[in-house]
């Protein structure tokens, strides 16, 4: 038997929602006496200690799936001796709990010291990095034609005001920003009184990437009064065409979105717009695409995420007729040519 429990490494995928979950294992182990340890995909092959790997997977792409499924191989190649467990949209959604339990159910198999029991209702997580993602709510029942998400997380959770403050407090003086993320904001039931209690904490906070209705100008009000709020505004627009967004299965058209972003500069004349665009979704013909170039112009963001569209098996439009890989592609080229930074 090992004097010293192993290192348990975290490698994590996806959006801002899976490393606060990612971060939310690790505080559970932590509190269990578990020495655990985030690392990239890249660093697998250099890992020379490695015992229990943790994997947090994603799914929101073909693409991001195919990378999750392609770390668990990478895992066993280099560390055949490593037990894994994985988590996630893409291999098996756990909580942080549950995560946490079956690694040490695998550090005792594996006849290591057993840890500490869990601690009841979870740690508290505790954040590593000066501007902190903190996981306000999860789930998303919006079925956008495109997306898997709400097969996978179709649960609607919003975390009591409460608890988001009693987190934020909770961190020590390195986290110096915070960021509020979710599956989808939405569903926060009274965004506008959980931004005041979080502006009230007195750090600088941000909110990660919303859906445009949940921009009302009644919000927009309430951000101005908060000193704290850092204007870095991360709006989903998918298309600029509204033929297309209807095609998503998106509540608001191209003059809505133009307007809330009008609303948004008279409020913050300093503000940083970026978007999540996608390119060569199935019913997006010439016209419509020479539409969302024209509106990306308009609008002038000042950076944009583009997905090439890729279908996903069990969505709407993955049975629709697809557009050609090689049109695909060149659509992309051109976006990308327009924006002033791809994150
Ligand atoms: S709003 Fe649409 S794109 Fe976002 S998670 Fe829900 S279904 Fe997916």
């Amino acid at each position: 038997m090992q004097s010293q429990a192993p290192k348990v490494y975290l490698v994590t995928y996806g959006c801002k929602v899976n490393y606060y979950e990612s971060e939310a294992v690790q505080s559970n182990l932590n509190a269990m006496g578990i020495d655990c340890a985030m690392v990239s995909d890249g660093a697998i092959s250099h890992l020379p200690d490695a015992q229990v790997f943790v994997l947090n997977s994603c799914a929101v792409t073909s693409m991001a799936e195919k990378k999750s499924r392609y770390g668990v191989s990478k895992i066993k190649r280099y560390h055949p001796q490593a037990q894994i467990v994985t988590m996630g949209c893409a291999l098996g959604r756990k909580t942080p709990e549950m995560v946490a339990l079956e690694v040490a159910n695998c550090l005792a198999n594996a006849n290591y010291p057993q840890p500490a029991k869990l601690p009841a209702n979870g740690a508290v997580v505790q954040h590593k990095r000066e501007k902190a993602f903190i996981k306000v709510q999860d789930g998303c029942q919006n079925f956008c034609t495109y997306c898997i998400i709400p097969y996978l997380r179709n649960k609607i959770e919003c975390r009591p005001i409460d608890d988001v403050v009693a987190e934020i407090r909770a961190q020590g003086p390195h986290v110096t920003s915070v960021v509020l993320c979710g599956i989808n904001l939405c569903y926060y039931p009274n965004f506008g009184d959980l931004c005041r209690a979080v502006d009230a904490c007195g750090i600088a906070w941000e909110i990660s990437s919303f859906e445009p209705p949940m921009m009302t100008p009644e919000l927009i009000k309430t951000l101005g009064q908060c000193a704290h709020f850092v204007p870095h505004f991360h709006i989903c627009l998918q298309s600029g065409s509204d033929a297309v967004l209807r095609a998503m299965n998106r509540h608001y058209t191209t003059a809505q979105y133009a307007q809330i972003i009008a609303n948004l500069r008279a409020e913050f004349p300093h503000a940083i717009f970026g978007t999540d665009l996608i390119v060569g979704f199935p019913t997006e013909t010439e016209q419509c695409f020479a539409e969302t170039v024209a509106f990306l112009k308009k609008i002038d963001f000042d950076t944009i995420h583009i997905f090439p569209y890729s279908p996903r098996t069990g969505t709407k439009a993955a049975a629709l007729p697809q557009i050609q890989n090689s049109i695909v592609t060149k659509r992309y080229e051109d976006v990308k040519k327009l924006v002033k930074s791809e994150q």
